[in-house]
């Protein structure tokens, strides 16, 4: 069976994104087809300045929504990455393999440094270094697919040029990834900057729609996504992006297409609308097991007890033969 695996990073409540992007595809095609594995990628968090409690409740919360989306930990594995040793381990030598012009030319390190210089804060080593752990944590694996939104495209790209790297240098010890993207909404963009992604660490909240916000909350906030002075409904992504987004958003909550879609509807009301009912609907059910499973926080525990055995038996023999390999 192919081996998939992919993570979600405390760092926030998950959004609508994290949902179409990526969990909804785990839940209903990956793990049924593929040998799964599931992370919650706490290292991760830490890349900024963080209140460690909330990333604790952040990963337990984060963990509690992956089984409520659906992920089944008879099909798959959902663990926590602290908890498994070989993630760091394995970073640590891919450190050796990658190199700090590799590390400086990534879009989201140079996006996030601005954001950490703006507010103040001086840029963590973390923050630089960390798409090599997430090669690290897709390499220790063996994974061959790696399912995720767009803006994570760069980052596995990187894990693939590392691992083939690695296993010319040293001999080969690595399978060779590949991101595979959703093909309807891969990239859900903030309802009031539609320029820029919905992304959960962003604290635009009017703009993000968190899966645990209560109807009425979407309900507004989807009725004051921003749009554009146009009056007809196209879907046109350069030049609509607004409009764009909520047709995409629309299409991926009712299987439709965003194009199509677009001909249906004759005002921004109508549109705003429906597609307001149709993320309400989408994310009932997710609310309503998540509801069930916080009554049970024994439950989540132990998913995520076994989860990181399973995972550790995994990674460990990739990461051994890696520091042999590698002269150690
Ligand atoms: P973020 O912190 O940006 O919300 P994560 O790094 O935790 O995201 O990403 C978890 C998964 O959700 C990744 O596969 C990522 O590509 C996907 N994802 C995140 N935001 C979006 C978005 N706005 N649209 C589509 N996919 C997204």
């Amino acid at each position: 069976m192919t081996r998939v695996f992919s993570g979600v990073k405390p760092t926030g409540h998950l959004t609508l994104g994290n949902y179409l992007g990526a969990m909804r595809q785990w839940a209903g095609v990956d793990q049924h087809r593929a040998d799964a594995l599931f992370c919650i990628v706490d290292l991760h968090a830490l890349t900024v300045a963080h209140d460690p409690a909330r990333v604790r409740r952040l990963s337990r919360q984060s963990a509690s929504l992956l089984l409520a989306a659906g992920l089944d930990p008879e099909l798959c594995t959902v663990f926590v990455q602290s908890h498994v040793d070989e993630h760091a381990r394995l970073s640590y030598l891919l450190e050796c393999v990658a190199t700090d012009g590799e590390m400086r030319r990534m879009i989201q390190y140079k996006e996030k440094a601005v954001r950490e210089r703006e507010r103040g804060g001086s840029v963590r080593l973390s923050l630089l270094t960390y798409p090599v752990l997430m090669a690290a944590d897709i390499l220790a694996y063996g994974t061959e697919e790696v399912p995720v939104g767009d803006d994570q495209a760069q980052h596995v790209e990187l894990a693939r040029d590392l691992a083939v790297r690695f296993n010319q240098r040293y001999g080969h010890t690595f399978v060779v990834p590949r991101a595979t993207l959703p093909t309807v909404a891969a990239r859900v963009m903030n309802l009031q900057e539609p320029t820029s992604k919905m992304g959960k660490s962003d604290d635009t909240g009017p703009g993000i729609v968190y899966l645990l916000d209560e109807p009425e909350v979407v309900r507004k906030k989807v009725m004051r996504a921003v749009t554009d002075s146009g009056r007809d409904v196209v879907y046109d992504r350069q030049e609509r992006p607004g409009l764009a987004n909520l047709l995409e958003i629309l299409a991926a909550c009712t299987g439709g297409n965003p194009a199509a879609l677009s001909g249906v509807y004759e005002s921004y009301g109508s549109l705003k609308k429906d597609t307001a009912e149709a993320v309400v609907e989408v994310l009932r059910p997710l609310q309503k097991k998540h509801k069930e499973l916080c009554a049970d926080p024994g439950y989540v525990e132990g998913v995520l007890r076994e989860g990181a055995e399973r995972a550790r038996e995994m990674a460990r023999p990739t990461v051994d033969a890696a520091y042999r390999a590698i002269g150690l």
